[in-house]
């Protein structure tokens, strides 16, 4: 495990196409009962070792266990009924059919505490865990319960919480909450989104992390970024309020995004997972391409501080796509560390007199 620039990727990875059909989102599994128990471990297995294979450094499980990374935390929840469906509209982006909240909502049992320890078995190397944000767990729902976002979302931060805290305890390193919906709605992100999230985080030792993209690659989220305009600023509302809260890494997009460079300087001093890689694409990025994204980021996050990544998660691609961006990842990175290196023992050299 190198110190400098630590390779990651945000969360997905394909799943097999003997698991589940693939380049599909909420992709119903194909095995059933035990045989879908082996098939997910199995999975979640290749997956770890096709990540230390490709050079990352900090391992994820793919979430090659859950169908999606929202849904299926929420589907382990009491309160929430999936018979129960109404149409809203998520990240004021697209419409969906979503479940009802219907009750209270709490956890009766762990969601991915087992998966996680299955998952700590696998490698010496740190791992990572992603969960939904409370915020964007919110937007994929109808409440007819608590009618009220902000209430809700601090139930879920609750809930967070104790799954998280279980995380830990199952030795997982880096506990990263996923909330795509803070690049949307900046008045509640301000007013109760980066609290809930604190909440959720509450009480941790484990490194924390909040990754905040443009979404998948998929069209409804394309066409929304062709509404964008030339230059994306939405994350000029949520990091300055994340500069100043106890999460410590923040995980962004950034490659073939319109998102200004400049704008990591307003998280200074936070640790920053910086998506190198394009995962809308199915063009592989060149090492050099990828050293080159990493280079211009070093300008405003300091080198101890960077965590080279994908933009997002992976799971809409194929997988021999996926698995050669990992690659590029890995090189671009080796790349630029061994840049830093020689910067870091030039400036330690003393200073050799001459006479
Ligand atoms: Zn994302």
């Amino acid at each position: 495990m190198p110190t400098l620039l630590p390779t990651a990727i945000v969360g997905s990875l394909p799943k097999p196409s003997w698991l589940a059909e693939p380049e599909t989102l909420w992709s119903p599994w194909k095995l059933e009962g035990d045989a879908l128990v082996e098939g997910k471990r199995d999975a979640l297995r290749s997956a770890v070792h096709e990540q230390r294979r490709r050079g990352i450094d900090i391992i994820s499980d793919g979430e090659q266990t859950r169908q999606h990374f929202v849904t299926t935390f929420i589907e382990h929840l009491t309160g929430v009924d999936f018979e129960q469906r109404e149409t809203v509209r998520i990240r004021d982006r697209y419409d969906a059919s979503v479940p009802t909240v219907v009750g209270a909502v709490s956890r009766e049992k762990p969601v991915f505490v087992d998966d996680a320890r299955f998952l700590r078995q696998q490698t010496d190397r740190p791992i990572k865990w992603a969960l939904p944000g409370p915020m964007t767990m919110i937007d994929t729902l109808y409440d007819r319960h608590y009618r009220s976002r902000e209430k809700l979302a601090w139930e879920f931060a609750t809930i967070l919480n104790q799954e998280a805290r279980e995380l830990e305890a199952a030795g997982v390193d880096i506990i990263q909450f996923d909330e795509p919906a803070f690049n949307v709605f900046h008045d509640e992100v301000r007013d109760w989104g980066v609290a809930t999230l604190e909440r959720a985080t509450e009480g941790l030792h484990a490194e924390t992390a909040v990754h905040i993209c443009y979404g998948y690659g998929i069209k409804a989220n394309t066409d929304w970024k062709a509404t964008l305009g030339s230059q994306w600023r939405q994350y000029e509302h949520s990091f300055p309020l994340l500069q100043r809260s106890t999460i410590d890494i923040v995980s962004l997009e950034c490659l073939h995004s319109h998102v200004p460079m400049e704008l990591i300087e307003l998280i200074r001093g936070k640790k920053v997972m910086l998506g190198a890689i394009d995962v809308a694409s199915d063009s592989i990025e060149t090492p050099e391409e990828v050293a080159d994204t990493l280079r211009n980021a070093l300008r405003f996050v300091d080198a101890d501080k960077l965590i080279p990544s994908t933009n997002c998660g992976m799971a809409p691609l194929s997988r021999d796509v996926a698995l050669q961006k990992l690659s590029a990842l890995s090189a671009g990175a080796a790349i630029v560390r061994e840049e830093v290196d020689d910067t870091v023992s030039m400036a330690s050299q003393p200073i050799l007199g001459t006479g």
